[in-house]
């Protein structure tokens, strides 16, 4: 039996540059990226959609066709007048990536402007998905709506899934950060952070502190990655390393934790079991990791089993 599966966030325009100089177009974003893994993963019993705000540029057409041709659910998404997608640029000099955007005044800033329209798209969601970016584009009153949304949704029993993703430069301050996150927890059911990230901006010094101080907000499960080093779960009392699979050659790893995270929950769902969803999600991770770009065709993920 399947569901429906409702992703919340931005999604931008992405300039990289492709072997003859030019500029390559692509879309992508840390939730649009789970959403496109959770719809390899999921068979078609399950709805994927996509939550955002966009434009009504040609731009913003663009994006939608682009998201329905991947079987992403795309009728709820709020289009404003006169706004624009985000964009965001990959820079390459030397083998290092370093990114550029321009996203200040995107129209996803406003995705929870209107809060009937958001509580329509939740109530008629099975499953959650938002990011720490999620909460860090938006206004701080309409990052509390689109809270008191998710809280909503938890104590209605669904599954709220939230990757803190911390990116300090998108925050007033760190505090701020501190705030919201601890914010986006509470409103979580599964809580998926990277070891990495978590050690840096919250001092934890362990795996351990960084499941204690999630559960403490509030999640119930936490899944905690770290890299080719893997992934551990904390259930309850009980906290399981899912190691990593090992890759001889790493060739890019963006969207490394959003296409785990996708994978995670696509079987997590169907089978409920999280140290098997761990597993499975290592094998896509490390399936995308061995490829350019955010986004590997669906079609090169169906053999992972
Ligand atoms: P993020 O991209 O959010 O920082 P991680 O770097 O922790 O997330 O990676 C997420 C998952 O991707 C890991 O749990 C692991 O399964 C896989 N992964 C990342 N880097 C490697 C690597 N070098 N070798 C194998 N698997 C990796």
């Amino acid at each position: 039996m399947g569901g429906r599966f409702l992703s919340i966030g931005e999604c931008m325009v992405e300039l990289s540059q492709a072997d003859d100089g030019h500029l390559r177009k692509g879309f992508a974003g840390d939730t649009f990226n789970t959403a496109w893994y959770a719809r390899a993963c999921l068979p078609e019993d399950w709805a994927i959609d996509y939550f955002t705000a966009l434009g009504d540029d040609a731009m913003s057409d663009e994006m939608i066709a682009f998201m329905s041709s991947a079987g992403i659910g795309t009728q709820s998404i709020r289009r404003l007048r006169g706004k624009t997608p985000g964009l965001y640029m990959i820079n390459l000099k030397d083998g290092e990536r370093s990114f550029s955007y321009w996203r200040d005044s995107s129209a996803a800033r406003q995705l929870a402007t209107d809060g009937d329209a958001l509580r329509a798209a939740i109530e008629a969601s099975d499953v959650l998905y938002f990011s720490g970016i999620t909460l860090a584009i938006l206004s701080r009153e309409d990052a509390f709506t689109l809270l008191a949304e998710l809280r909503r949704a938890k104590a209605a029993g669904k599954l709220v899934a939230f990757d803190p993703n911390l990116r300090p430069r998108l925050w007033s301050s760190l505090d701020a950060m501190h705030t919201m996150i601890a914010e986006g927890a509470r409103a979580a059911t599964l809580v998926m952070p990277s070891y990495d990230d978590e050690a840096a901006h919250f001092s934890d010094d362990s795996i351990a502190a960084t499941i204690r101080r999630y559960r403490q907000y509030g999640a119930a499960m936490v899944v905690v990655k770290n890299g080719p080093d893997g992934a551990t779960i904390g259930d309850g009392a009980q906290e399981t390393l899912v190691p990593a699979v090992k890759v001889v050659k790493v060739i890019d790893t963006t969207s490394a934790g959003d296409s785990f995270n996708g994978a995670f929950l696509a079987h997590y769902l169907q089978h409920k079991d999280a140290v098997t969803a761990a597993g499975f999600a290592a094998k896509i991770a490390a399936k995308v990791i061995q490829e350019y770009g955010a986004l590997i065709p669906h079609e090169k993920l169906k053999t992972v089993r």
